[in-house]
């Protein structure tokens, strides 16, 4: 009965949907909460951002930035300073209006984003070209009161880093929004599996109150686009609403250039829609709470626990490696291990014992392989570092088939119902055929990859000159 129960989750092509939050649930990743659009992130699903915050904080303070920790909550005159950024968040905005039974004076907005937070402190702090850079970034939560939700993907709460810096010049400005990028992207492929394109979001898509902002856009298994990390240039739009000047080189007062950037735990859904499958939750074994698990085989045999603690022991050093020594069936632990996206199984019975062998469980492929013991740490880490591989390859391999160009509104049409994914197309670069193709389509805009190519001279939408290649797609 316990088993069946651990088995059911829906099959993903029938309803991609549902398959998502069984796994999220039956994976224990997450649990509900009172609140509406509010998630607990339980230990596996915590674990897995930990190990994610890990790598990227590293990388933070390989480029030079220092973490530091801003208030939670903002003064209403505060957050209106800079016109555009109010207008992008008001609609989202969670206030605080009581202190205890006291009404305030002013209201306090639970931050969405920490731009005004930090440009107040900036302009405390920086008084000349020597104060620069100032290269700060904080590990947060922020609220955003979205209609629609979904676990991780889009939250009431969510967890993420924002940074924030301020430079001397444009260029400087300039060469850090590309940086961060940059560090996201790694993080996503590398660590991740997750291969991205890299590109600027239209006007129309860019950040409130910033110049223009940098995107990783990423595709998931139902062929929906999942945007993945932004990095904006946020110019002197800030700086000169609050008031952030520094004495130049030339003895004279100028605002400073600003970036922020942003990762959330909205990349731990991407992760579960890029390589899950029917079984569960396909983890990338650098992300992996547990990247081997020992299911020992008829442990009530002599010596089987013995010698299955005895490798725990051995292997726990050089691997992230667990053990379910608990008195429910081996079947159960294998459908638990792969729900849970354990990349490799260990199993070791009596038989496996006396022959001095263990076996190997792939979760990416199923494959079983018989390791000798002289050999197992060499075959764990050698595996580890083919599966990371496989899911990255698989992952491109999907995408690069869901990928499709158009140069009319036909072709179009055709290629996003046929298999959804990017759709390549030349835009004239107005507004208005953005919204039409998103009428029409559903489809947004992506972003305007860097890597350019010449599918046509006309805009796929209106047929007049065609400015640059756009990808497009459906989105979470
Ligand atoms: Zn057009």
């Amino acid at each position: 009965m316990t088993k069946k129960m651990v088995e059911k989750i829906t099959n993903m092509d029938e309803d991609f949907a549902q398959w998502y939050t069984d796994v999220v649930t039956k994976a224990e990743l997450i649990d509900y909460s009172s609140v509406r659009g509010s998630m607990i992130i339980r230990p596996y699903g915590f674990a897995i951002w930990e190990n994610i915050k890990d790598a990227l904080d590293a990388e933070i303070k390989e480029t030079g930035h220092e973490n530091v920790y801003m208030p939670l909550l903002i003064p209403e005159s505060l957050l209106q300073k800079e016109k555009d950024h109010i207008e992008g968040f008001a609609p989202e905005v969670a206030w605080v209006t009581h202190g205890g039974d006291e009404k305030l004076a002013e209201r306090l907005c639970i931050r969405p984003t920490s731009e005004v937070l930090f440009a107040e402190h900036y302009k405390n702090i920086i008084h000349s070209y020597r104060d620069l850079p100032k290269l700060y970034n904080q590990w947060a939560n922020v609220i955003r009161w979205e209609k629609t939700t979904r676990p991780f993907l889009r939250t009431l709460e969510f967890l993420w880093q924002e940074g924030h810096t301020c430079h001397e010049t444009e260029e400087d400005a300039h060469e850090e929004t590309v940086k961060m990028l940059n560090v996201y992207a790694d993080i996503c492929e590398r660590v991740l599996a997750i291969p991205v394109i890299k590109g600027r979001k239209t006007e129309k898509e860019k950040f409130a109150g910033a110049k223009y902002t940098y995107t990783i856009e990423s595709l998931m298994h139902d062929g929906k686009a999942l945007q993945s990390g932004t990095s904006h240039n946020l110019g002197t739009g800030f700086a000169e609403a609050f008031g952030i000047e520094f004495l130049n080189r030339e003895g004279k007062l100028q605002p400073v250039h600003q970036t922020s950037w942003g990762f959330t735990t909205r990349i731990i859904g991407a992760m579960i829609m890029v390589h899950g499958d029917d079984k569960g939750l396909v983890l990338p074994p650098e992300v992996a709470p547990t990247q081997v698990l020992i299911v020992p085989i008829a442990q009530h045999k002599e010596g089987v626990l013995d010698a299955a603690y005895e490798l725990h022991r051995s292997l726990k050093s050089s691997v992230r490696i667990g053990i379910d020594a608990s008195d429910k069936k081996p079947g159960w632990k294998f459908n638990e291990s792969e729900m849970k996206g354990i990349p490799i199984r260990l199993e070791i019975g009596p038989k496996d014992i006396e022959e001095n062998k263990v076996v190997l469980v792939r979760r990416d492929t199923g494959e079983k392989i018989q390791v000798e013991n002289a050999n197992i740490e060499m075959e764990i880490n050698r595996l580890l570092t083919d599966i990371q591989e496989n899911l990255f390859q698989k992952a491109l391999e999907h995408r690069n088939n869901k990928t499709a160009s158009a140069v009319n509104m036909e072709e179009f049409q055709e290629q996003l119902t046929l298999h959804g994914g990017f759709i390549k197309a030349m835009w004239c670069g107005k507004q208005a055929c953005e919204d039409q193709i998103k009428e029409l389509t559903q489809a947004t805009s992506r972003c305007i990859p860097f890597e350019q190519e010449n599918l046509s001279e006309e805009c796929v939408c209106c047929g007049q000159k065609a400015e640059e290649m756009v990808i497009w797609a459906k989105a979470y």
